[in-house]
């Protein structure tokens, strides 16, 4: 094979390991973000079990206010009592009495419901902080797994683009030009090896006199497929399979047409 075309060869094998080492790196982001998002839904998880909580203990406050504050009125009514002249009035100081002791039951029963409400807040809370901190735990190990792989990464891609800058010296401008074209038109691969006679990427048939001429060793013209422009190679097969690849080089010289890959 002609040295352009092996330095050509040896840039896309760079390239192709670029581009794999930018797909990893892209992906990095989103995954260290799905971590973080991981952790904070269950800290939010766990924050709304406090409000909820928080929540119980001011209405618990309030109704114990509540039942003191009607105790005192109940007191007062009792101290009122020595005073009372008429029966009607007595009767009436008891109705009063008998309504702020009602009141008084009523926040009581308020109270303990919030009181049970309290002990299951309390139970969400425990189990809450108990999640929090295994996702917590699972999210730091997966965190430090992403950073290493990222940082085996970026040691790839600096490898990648030194390689790659000591590959483009041994290519003419003009030619590097041509293949980075290709390259944007095609995925990131220029080349393509001829096998049984076809474009080893788009798979129409390379032109026989094509295929002898790019077998001549003193070649040094560029060769592409009519179909999908990549740059073609061809590998001399091994000797025990050379006959089979002489034969097929003989077969007819149908031209291909439509297909793009
Ligand atoms: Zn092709």
């Amino acid at each position: 094979m002609q040295k352009l075309l092996q330095n050509l060869l040896d840039l896309q094998t760079v390239d192709i390991r670029l581009n794999d080492v930018r797909a990893r790196l892209a992906r990095f982001p989103k995954k260290l973000a799905d971590s973080d998002a991981r952790v904070a839904a269950a800290k939010a998880d766990l924050d709304a079990s406090k409000a909820a909580q928080l929540a119980t203990v001011k209405d618990r406050k309030k109704y114990e206010l509540d039942v003191e504050s009607w105790k005192e009125k109940v007191r007062k009514y009792k101290d009122q009592t020595s005073q009372i002249k008429t029966n009607e009035a007595y009767r009436a100081l008891q109705h009063e009495v008998q309504m702020a002791e009602d009141e008084i039951a009523k926040a009581e029963d308020r109270l303990l419901e919030q009181m049970v409400a309290s002990e299951e807040y309390d139970r969400r809370i425990k189990a809450s902080e108990i999640a929090l901190k295994e996702v917590e735990q699972v999210e730091r190990v997966q965190r430090s797994n992403v950073e290493a792989d990222r940082a085996l990464a970026e040691k790839e891609l600096a490898e990648g683009n030194a390689e790659r800058e000591r590959a483009v010296t041994e290519i003419p401008e003009k030619i590097l030009d041509h293949y980075d074209r290709i390259v944007k038109k095609h995925n990131g691969v220029a080349l393509a090896e001829v096998r049984n006679e076809k474009c080893g990427a788009c798979g129409m048939i390379v032109r026989p006199h094509v295929i002898q001429e790019m077998r001549r060793s003193e070649s040094t013209e560029l060769f592409h497929c009519e179909t999908c422009t990549r740059i073609i190679y061809y590998i001399e097969p091994s000797v025990s399979s050379a006959p089979a690849a002489a034969s097929a080089s003989q077969a007819s010289a149908s031209a291909s047409t439509s297909r793009e890959s």
